[in-house]
């Protein structure tokens, strides 16, 4: 097991961690510990709420979540000799709950707090918990199913330069200036209230909350990818902007299905992610590189039978757009959902379940005008009954709890 060179305690506030958390990007929050290329080293990560979602069965706490000091990460890690141009080549060695806390969540949000994909349909706030039981996931609010986990972090990145995060300021406000007042915003502007920096203080600190980066979207340097396919094994190259790279990494998730549609939308989790570094030098321009390039892990449920949705890019209500791969993405989920409310789950209950079961979902077509054409991949054996379609026609089969609701 390799050494823990960040840890957190759970039964302690964000605020109060031995190693201080990070819950912004900005180049000048310092190191919280050193390694070396070639090192192995564990890092411990709160979930990405900060401990603010419990283990029961009242969704007061999804209505009530604090986004502004979201998401709680660790970091960050120098690595000596990491300079801007680098490669910092990361191994995911492996990465888990911690014993006696081998449970998580996935929660849809109210669309005045965070919302989601299809958060127009479903806007109530609820939360599915899931037991992790080795590698598989059950939930008391989601009965007849079980599946294998593909776990990983949601967020994995190194610090931008000052150059890239004014860059990402100045793209992402003009964007919010198209419609400052929408609900839920196109794009989270630097917060400073709540912003956390690590160890950052006084003036410095004040300075740099100002206008650090959130940490919601992806960006150039990786950050809240949520590819579920980053998973254990993984090897991940990511683009180093400032000397000693910066590693931070959290949001670690149990599992999540492609799209992890409901905003909150994998298995989310505190718990420990151990990796191994090294350093291509000068990599960014010897492969022309802007953006981080993996290879995925060799371990990942092996699932081979699917039913598949397919989605267009026609909305709602009829109207036909030029292939519009998002319009196209909502229409497969809805056609999915649709389809499992027939067995007796509750939309919500089916909406959650695409959300983090190892979902496949793919761009099938993007040239047949006027139709993208995406499909969605569900693994039939995680159902403990038959979700095909047949000369009988569907089952109520769903029995047991609904999701938890606020109460
Ligand atoms: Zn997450």
């Amino acid at each position: 097991m390799p050494q823990t060179i960040v840890e957190v305690d759970i039964r302690k506030s964000p605020q109060d961690q031995k190693f201080p958390i990070q819950n912004r990007w900005h180049p000048d929050i310092p190191v919280a510990a050193m390694v070396k290329p070639g090192d192995s080293f564990r890092i411990e990560c709160l979930d990405w709420t900060g401990g603010q979602i419990s283990n029961d069965d009242n969704a007061a706490d999804i209505r009530d979540c604090n986004l502004l000091p979201c998401h709680h990460l660790s970091g960050p890690v120098g690595i000596q000799g990491a300079e801007p141009g680098d490669l910092l080549v990361v191994d995911i060695l492996d990465l888990g709950p911690f014993r006696e806390q081998e449970w998580g969540y996935t929660g849809i949000f109210s669309p005045q707090n965070g919302g989601g994909f299809l958060t127009d349909v479903f806007p109530e706030p609820c939360k599915a918990i899931w037991d992790c039981q080795g590698i598989f996931a059950t939930s008391r609010h989601i009965p007849n199913v079980r599946f294998a986990a593909i776990s990983h972090p949601g967020i994995l990145g190194c610090a931008p330069s000052h150059e890239l995060l004014a860059k990402w300021n100045k793209r992402e406000r003009a964007l919010i200036d198209t419609n400052p007042h929408r609900v839920p915003p196109l794009a989270l502007p630097p917060e400073p209230r709540q912003a956390m920096l690590g160890s950052l203080k006084g003036a410095e600190y004040e300075k740099a909350a100002k206008d650090a980066a959130r940490t919601i979207p992806p960006r150039e340097h990786g950050g809240n990818c949520d590819i579920k396919n980053l998973s254990r094994g993984s090897r991940v190259y990511l683009p180093v902007y400032v000397n000693g790279a910066k590693l931070t990494t959290g949001d670690l998730h149990f599992s999540q299905g492609d799209g992890e549609i409901t905003f909150c939308g994998a298995i989310e989790m505190h718990g420990w992610i151990d990796f191994h570094v090294d350093l291509i030098k000068g990599g960014m321009e010897k492969y022309k590189l802007t953006g981080p390039v993996f290879q995925p892990g060799p371990v990942e449920p092996r699932y081979s039978e699917f039913l598949v949705f397919e989605g267009l890019s026609v909305d709602d209500d009829g109207n036909q757009h030029y292939l519009d791969v998002t319009v196209a993405y909502r229409r497969a989920c809805l056609n999915a959902i649709n389809y499992l409310t027939q067995f007796g789950f509750t939309g919500e209950q089916a909406y959650i379940l695409l959300s983090c079961a190892p979902v496949e979902g793919r761009v099938s077509g993007v040239v047949d005008i006027p139709n993208a054409c995406v499909s969605i991949y569900i693994p039939t054996e995680i159902f403990d009954f038959d979700i095909r379609p047949n000369g009988g026609g569907p089952k109520k089969m769903v029995k047991g709890r609904d999701v938890a609701r606020v109460s």
